[in-house]
């Protein structure tokens, strides 16, 4: 469990903390849940008071009682000092790039990064002259040798996005640390409670918590979390961006919170099941999941992180697209759409070699991502094996 301001107590294990982090029931008449606060004006009772500044809450934009309450429990979480919260996944993303780049910098992104994110570098930040190289997410150390006097910031996800290799978070982070580079960490896939960047070497930790914290996809939802060094920066990006998440979706975040440790539990057991399932059977190529012992980055997910989610891919070997079609279009219990972090299971195709640009991908069949959810895993293995047999058909 990470430090926190209070470390003279005795750490507790995730499991507690997702529980009681971030409540103060006795400050809302004893009732367990921080209820939502729906806010822009705060009242100042007095000039005194409106002159100082020194009230808790001064604007809705700022913090409510509600947003407050997920943020020091993401802190707390991460083991950092800060956490602001954004409006999605992506809006953290950018909110912690924009608190450090500047006209002029120029920042590493890996070549396996979340792709919304990749358009945000080439687009926005492009225009505001903040130039990017994308790396081989298997770089390590070597990471050194793309830096240049204005590089600012490493950003690293992990595992990487649809292809899930594993960086060497730690190597790249000594790296960057000894050109007082900033490192930045997409830490979405495996949550606070099963890898925590700022204790192997990032300054931050950006989770889009519309996945696994909200975990219903009901709400849309970012965080921001930085260590002492970055907390200012943060701070400063929220306030200058005006970013904010809406109460109601704070408040689903918060709930999601509540049962994150053993919803995450079911995802670990589950995916790896089915991973295994999928890598026996004679129509994959092969699974790319970090948690499998024939995985290329088992050793350093084993080494960084305390579990696995329910998110990774298999390859399938070749096939046509109708009978590709043929096996996702009657899936009964899988349904095919973006994000995840729910309780259902999603599967949905991806093709790397129409963005990437530091790093080959070979097929050899189409790329299909899977999250699996918190159904029984017999009956997903009957949905995907009903599948196979008509995507065999369709041929
Ligand atoms: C989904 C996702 C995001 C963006 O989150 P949104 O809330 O959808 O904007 C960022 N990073 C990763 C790795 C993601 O999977």
């Amino acid at each position: 469990m990470a430090k926190n301001d209070d470390s003279s107590e005795r750490p507790e294990h995730p499991e507690t903390e997702v529980v009681h982090l971030g409540r103060k029931p006795f400050e809302q008449h004893g009732f367990v849940n921080t209820p939502v606060y729906r806010g822009s004006t705060v009242l100042f009772p007095t000039l005194d008071a409106i002159k100082k500044r020194t009230q808790e809450f001064t604007y809705g934009r700022r913090a409510t009682p509600t947003t407050q309450a997920l943020e020091e429990a993401i802190a707390h979480l991460e083991g950092g000092v800060k956490t602001v919260l954004t409006s999605s996944g992506l809006a953290a993303i950018s909110t912690a790039v924009l608190a450090f780049a500047e006209s002029g910098d120029h920042i590493l992104i890996p070549d396996n990064v979340y792709q919304p994110s990749r358009t945000f570098a080439d687009k926005m930040l492009k225009k505001l002259g903040v130039e990017t190289t994308y790396y081989d997410p298997l770089v390590g150390a070597d990471i050194a040798k793309l830096f240049r006097p204005n590089t600012k910031l490493v950003l690293v996800e992990a595992p990487g996005s649809q292809t899930f290799e594993m960086p060497d978070i730690p190597a790249i982070a000594a790296a960057a640390k000894a050109k007082n580079i900033w490192v930045l960490a997409d830490n979405t896939w495996a949550t606070p409670l099963f890898c925590k960047p700022l204790s192997l070497g990032a300054d931050v930790s950006i989770e889009a918590a519309t996945k696994y914290i909200v975990g219903h996809a009901d709400a849309m939802m970012g965080s921001v979390t930085g260590n002492a060094r970055a907390a200012k920066f943060l701070d400063n990006a929220k306030e200058t961006l005006g970013t904010c998440p809406g109460s109601e979706e704070t408040y689903l975040a918060l709930r999601g919170l509540r049962t994150l440790a053993v919803r995450l539990d079911r995802h670990q057991s589950s995916g790896i099941a089915i991973a295994e399932w999928l890598a026996g059977r004679p129509e994959v190529d092969r699974v790319l999941h970090p948690a499998l012992p024939g995985d290329s980055g088992h050793a350093l997910w084993k080494r960084d992180f305390t579990g696995a989610s329910g998110l990774f891919a298999a390859v399938l070997k070749p096939a046509p697209e109708k009978s590709l079609a043929a096996f996702l279009d009657g899936l009964k219990l899988f349904g095919m759409g973006y994000s995840w972090g729910g309780y259902e299971s999603l599967v949905i195709p991806f093709d790397p070699t129409s963005y990437r640009t530091a790093t080959r991908w070979h097929g050899p069949g189409p790329a299909l991502r899977f999250h699996i959810g918190l159904e029984a895993v017999e009956d997903l293995i009957h949905d995907l094996d009903e599948g196979f047999a008509r995507l065999k058909a369709a041929r």
